[in-house]
């Protein structure tokens, strides 16, 4: 217990939890924990919430023109800090400071995205929809709302969330993963510093207890989460039952076909880093390939090349291109599904378990695994390994790789990779997953589209980020409006009124 525990953030400033509970933060790469993160008791959401409440008045009185401002002088900050931000996101996650950085990078484009709020609540308004009679609508904010975040992206995930809400003229309570709490405090020090007042963000690291504390609150009055499926169905349904809006992204299995008409030295250098990248853990890598045809063998022998000559290690250290998982608990979790996938019968073309990485024999690394003839009864498909295990099945023809990723629960992300127009326009329409790439392969959204995936990998029907955010964030009202000139007075009408 030597090492010292953080503070929650609180109305503009750093507080003590008054809870006594606390987790370990490691550095997956060395093994050691480096800090702990309090794990935010009732007491500490009541006060988060009655911060939150109290600062949201005013700050929905801030015209969209300030409060854009202060998220420009927020997006000058982070840029600013970036070194700083990366630094903690390779340590308490693992992953390399380039992929820390790309993240970094696609969180900056939310604020960018939502610094155009002005333009963005411009309501709908139409002359005449009666005789002397207007009308028009209006965004307004939906008051305090909360998001809960997983351990993977520890600033993109955020960004996808707290931007849009408080460019909306929300006041926000963040609940980071307990795994990865310093960068969301220190992004609530740099809001502060740009000029947001105090209680329009707030930060409480914690866990289930936080979590069920603002799911049930009756001033909490919007849910956005991110994180696996489980934990996101159980979301949706308790803040549902609570009366609040709910978005709860939940888990994936993305597939990537690939069909025999495709540049296959291009899809296979695509699907390393789709892949392998950020050692697997993200909801849209590609875990699972579909080789259509006469792809398949040609395909796994340069997957199996390629996937052999990454190299693993520390990811503050250069040339390297894939960092640990995220805790021994889960490395051995993502070995166990390996070694089921031995059992069930699986050809296991490359093997990650036992990997040795000098200087880091207490880090919690995986090498890079690779299944070739997986079939869809294996729990190395039914799971989400979420982890470096790339795994190739086998379909006949476009038909079968579709009618195959089709019947998968999860729909988040998907991308067919073919020189055919009439393949990719075949997939592009038929498939039911939320997110596509054609030739792409993690077709994450730009800030300006919307982020979210299909069936179980999302609870909800609005994603984040985007208009999409902008709708979640906002209650539309719409108001229809009447200057009498004197000529239509004295016509009382009980009948259901009709304009045009
Ligand atoms: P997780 O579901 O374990 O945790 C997510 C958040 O929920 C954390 O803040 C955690 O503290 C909290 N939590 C955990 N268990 C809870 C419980 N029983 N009750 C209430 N709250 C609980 O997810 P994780 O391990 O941090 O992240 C990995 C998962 O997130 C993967 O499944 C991945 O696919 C998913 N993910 C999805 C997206 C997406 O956009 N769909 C993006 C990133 C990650």
């Amino acid at each position: 217990m030597s090492q010292p525990v953080l503070s929650l953030w609180i109305n503009g400033k750093s507080q003590p939890s008054t809870s006594a509970r606390t987790a370990e933060v490691f550095n997956p790469a060395s093994g050691a924990v480096v800090r702990r993160a309090p794990l935010a008791g009732k007491q500490d959401v009541e006060n988060a919430v009655a911060a939150a409440r109290a600062a949201f008045p005013g700050w929905r009185d801030t015209t969209p023109l300030r409060r854009a401002r202060i998220l420009m002088r927020f997006r000058e900050l982070m840029q600013a800090h970036r070194d700083e931000l990366i630094h903690l996101t390779t340590e308490e996650h693992g992953k390399t400071r380039e992929d820390a950085a790309g993240s970094l990078q696609r969180g900056i484009e939310v604020i960018e995205f939502a610094m155009g709020v002005p333009h963005l609540l411009k309501g709908e308004q139409a002359e005449d929809v009666g005789r002397g009679v207007d009308c028009h609508s209006l965004l307004q904010p939906v008051g305090v709302c909360a998001g809960i975040t997983p351990f993977n992206f520890p600033v993109m995930v955020p960004l996808w969330m707290f931007p849009v809400a408080i460019a909306c003229g929300n006041t926000f309570i963040l609940k980071p993963s307990e795994k990865v709490p310093s960068a969301s405090l220190r992004m609530a020090e740099l809001l502060r510093e740009a000029g947001l007042p105090d209680g329009v963000f707030n930060v409480i690291p914690g866990d289930k207890e936080a979590v069920d504390a603002l799911l049930t609150h009756p001033d909490v009055r919007a849910i956005s989460f991110v994180g696996s499926t489980p934990v996101a169905k159980y979301i949706y349904e308790t803040a549902a039952r609570h009366g609040k809006r709910v978005q709860a992204l939940g888990g994936a299995k993305n597939h990537a076909v690939v069909m025999p008409d495709a540049d296959l030295d291009f899809a296979a250098d695509a699907l390393m880093g789709a892949a392998y990248g950020s050692a697997g853990e993200r909801c849209m890598a590609i875990s699972t390939v579909v080789a259509v045809g006469a792809a398949g063998d040609a395909l796994v022998e340069k997957l199996r090349d390629k996937a052999a000559r990454l190299h693993v290690g520390p990811g503050d250290q250069t040339g390297i291109d894939m960092g640990p998982v995220i805790t021994a608990a889960h490395r051995e979790r993502i070995q166990k599904l390996i070694d089921s996938g031995v059992t069930e019968g699986a050809k296991l073309v490359l093997d990650g378990r036992g990997l040795k990485v000098p200087g880091g024999e207490k880090g919690f690394y995986l090498g890079p695994t690779l299944f070739d003839q997986v079939t869809t009864t294996m729990e190395i498909y039914k799971e989400e390994i979420f982890g470096p295990v790339l795994i190739v099945l086998r379909a006949d023809n476009i038909d079968a790789a579709i009618n195959l990723v089709n019947s998968n629960p999860y729909g988040n992300g998907t991308a067919i990779f073919t020189r055919s127009g009439a393949h990719a326009r075949r997939f592009e329409r038929d498939i039911e997953v939320g997110m596509v790439g054609i030739n792409v392969p993690i077709p994450v959204p730009m800030a300006f589209f919307s982020f979210g995936g299909w069936k179980a990998s999302l609870f909800g029907d609005l994603h984040v980020h985007g208009m999409e955010g902008v709708y979640f964030y906002t209650r539309s009202k719409v108001v229809t409006s009447r200057w009498p000139g004197g000529e239509e007075r004295g016509s009382s009408n009980l009948s259901m009124p009709t304009l045009g």
